[in-house]
C-alpha cells in the first residue's frame, strides 16, 4: 500500500488559520478512502483538540539544532477520529505553543519541526513512498531528503510540494543555515534566493513534483510569484494544478450542525430564509433584504483594503436594497476603516472582527451573495463553500476563482465575475448580482444549480494519487 505522509503546520480542526488547514484536514481522509495509507504530521499545539481527544506517545528522540540538544516527542491520536492517522511533534520550548504563526523565533520552530520529523523516520526506519509538503513552512524537507547525509536512507522517497500560497516564502537570514542538519557546503546554493534562505524556492528546486491548488494559479505563478516567477517557470516540467475540493462531511447544509435550519436543494429557499432570519435578528439586520457577505483575512491579497470604499459606494447607490455582513480579521488599518462605517450604517452593516468557524458556517447559509475582491487567490475555498450553501459568488477573475466560477452571462453560468479588483468594477458586479436576484425564478434555479456543482474531494484526491503513481513508477 502506498504510504504518504502529509507535513503541515495547519490541519483542521486542530489548528486552522485559513484554507491550508481545510485541505490538510480533508485530502488525507479522501486519499484513505481511495485505498492509500495517508497520514498527517504537524506541530503540537496547546489547543482544545488536544484536551478533547486521546493521544499516546509513539516515539521520543533528540537531535542537535546547531549546538542545542532538542528533545522531541511524537504524539499519536488514538482513535483516528479524523479518518487518518494524526501525529503531533512536541518540542518543549519550541513546538508547544497555542498559536500557529508570528512568533519571533518562527524560523527556528519550522526548522526544528522538519528536523524532528526526519529524525523520527530515521530512528524508526520508516521510509514513506511520498512525503507531501504543504507550503514553505516545510519547504526544506525536499532539500534535506536529497542532500543531507544524515537522511540519505530516504533516497527512495519522493517529495511533493503543494503551494497553497506563493506570496509567503519563509525568508530567513543565512545564519539560520547552521541550524540545519549537515550537508555538503557546495549545496548552499540550493537554499539561496536573492541573498537569503528561501524555503519555498528551495522546495521548488529540490522536490520531485510541485502542485498548486488550482490550474489558473499555476499559470499566474509563472508570471508573478513574489520574485519566484522565473523559478516556477523553469521548473514547470514538474508542475501540476489540482483544484481543492469541499469536505462534504464538514460543509454540507443538510447536516451542518452550526445552522439554525438544515436544508437541501429541495428546500433551499425556505432553509436559507430561516437561517438568515435568525442571523439578522442577532445582528440587527433587516432579514427581508438580500444579504451580501465578505469572509476572510483583511489583507491586500484578498482585496480587503477596498472594502471600506466598496461599502460606502454600495450603500450610497443601493439605499435600503441590501445588507452586508463582514467577518474577518487581519490588517488593523482596514479593520478600523470598516469599524468607522459600522456606526453610520448600523442596521445595514454587521461586522464581526475575529475568527469564528461556527459563525462562518451560519453566514454561508444565510447570505445571498459572497464578495471576493481578491487580487491573488490560489484556489479560494469561500466561493466553493458558498455555492454548496446556495450563495452566489461575486468574484474577481483570478487564480482558482477563474477556474471555479462561471459568469451568469455564460449559458451554463452561475456566478458574477468581474475583471479587475477595482471599486467601480466591483460595485457594477454587485449591481448585476442584485438585478439577477430580483428575478426570483432564475435565482432559485441558480441556487439549486450551484448546490449541485461537483467540487468534491474525490476527483482531486484521485489526481494526487495519479501524480504519486507517476513519481513512483
Ligand atoms: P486563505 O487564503 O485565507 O487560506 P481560503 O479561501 O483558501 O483563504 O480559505 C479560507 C478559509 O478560512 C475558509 O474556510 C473560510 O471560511 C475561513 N475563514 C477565513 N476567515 C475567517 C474568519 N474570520 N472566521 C471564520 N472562518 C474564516
Amino acid at each position: 500500500m502506498t504510504k504518504v505522509i502529509h507535513l503541515s503546520v495547519e490541519c483542521y480542526p486542530i489548528a486552522k488559520v485559513g484554507g491550508l488547514a481545510d485541505v490538510v484536514g480533508a485530502l488525507p481522509k479522501y486519499q484513505q478512502k481511495l485505498g492509500i495509507d495517508a497520514s498527517v504530521v504537524m506541530p503540537w499545539y496547546d489547543r482544545p483538540f488536544l484536551q478533547q481527544h486521546q493521544f499516546e506517545i509513539a516515539h521520543q528522540g533528540s537531535f542537535y539544532q546547531g549546538s542545542e540538544l532538542l528533545d522531541f516527542q511524537i504524539y499519536k491520536e488514538k482513535e483516528n477520529s479524523l479518518g487518518f492517522e494524526l501525529y503531533l511533534i512536541k518540542i518543549p520550548g519550541k513546538l508547544d505553543r497555542s498559536e500557529v504563526y508570528c512568533y519571533p523565533d518562527e524560523g527556528e520552530q519550522f526548522i526544528a519541526f522538519q528536523h524532528a520529523f526526519l529524525q523520527w523516520l530515521k530512528d524508526t526506519d520508516t521510509i514513506p513512498d511520498i512525503i507531501h509538503c504543504h507550503d514553505h513552512h516545510v519547504g526544506l524537507i525536499p532539500f534535506l531528503v536529497k542532500h543531507s547525509k544524515d537522511f540519505s536512507f530516504l533516497s527512495a522517497s519522493k517529495t511533493v510540494v503543494t503551494v497553497h500560497n506563493g506570496q509567503y516564502q519563509g525568508w530567513m537570514n543565512w545564519n539560520k543555515g547552521i541550524l540545519l542538519p549537515s550537508f555538503d557546503t557546495w549545496k548552499w546554493g540550493l537554499l539561496d534566493w536573492d541573498g537569503m534562505i528561501n524555503p519555498l524556492a528551495t522546495a521548488i528546486k529540490c522536490c520531485d513534483a510541485y502542485t498548486t491548488v488550482s490550474e489558473g494559479y499555476l499559470e499566474e505563478l509563472y508570471k508573478a510569484a513574489n520574485g519566484l516567477e522565473s523559478l516556477f517557470s523553469n521548473e514547470r516540467q514538474k508542475s501540476y494544478g489540482i483544484v481543492n475540493g469541499i469536505d462534504t462531511e464538514i460543509w454540507n447544509p443538510e447536516t451542518d450542525t452550526s445552522l439554525t435550519k438544515n436544508y437541501s436543494v429541495k428546500n433551499v429557499k425556505t432553509g436559507k430564509v430561516a437561517n438568515k432570519k435568525q442571523l439578522c435578528k442577532e445582528y440587527k439586520l433587516n432579514p427581508r433584504l438580500p444579504l451580501l457577505t465578505f469572509i476572510g483575512r483583511f489583507a491586500t491579497e484578498k482585496g480587503a483594503d477596498l472594502l471600506p470604499e466598496i461599502l460606502h459606494h454600495i450603500f450610497k447607490e443601493n439605499e435600503d436594497k441590501l445588507s452586508i455582513f463582514i467577518l474577518g480579521s487581519g490588517d488593523q488599518q482596514i479593520q478600523s476603516h470598516i469599524q468607522k462605517l459600522a456606526e453610520p450604517f448600523s442596521g445595514e452593516l454587521a461586522v464581526y472582527f475575529g475568527y469564528d468557524e461556527n459563525l462562518a458556517h451560519r453566514i454561508y447559509a444565510s447570505a445571498d451573495f459572497i464578495l471576493m475582491p481578491s487580487r491573488v487567490e490560489p484556489c479560494g475555498l469561500n466561493q466553493l463553500y458558498a455555492m454548496k450553501y446556495g450563495t452566489l459568488p461575486i468574484v474577481n477573475n483570478v487564480g482558482g476563482l477563474k477556474d471555479t466560477v462561471l459568469d451568469i452571462n455564460d449559458p451554463n453560468g452561475y456566478g458574477v465575475v468581474f475583471q479587475k479588483a477595482d471599486v467601480q468594477d466591483i460595485c457594477y458586479a454587485v449591481k448585476r448580482a442584485l438585478d439577477y436576484f430580483e428575478q426570483e425564478d432564475l435565482q432559485k434555479k441558480n441556487q439549486q444549480r450551484m448546490m449541485l456543482l461537483d467540487f468534491s474531494w474525490e476527483k482531486s484526491a484521485q489526481k494526487y494519487l495519479n501524480l504519486y503513481s507517476q513519481l513512483l513508477k
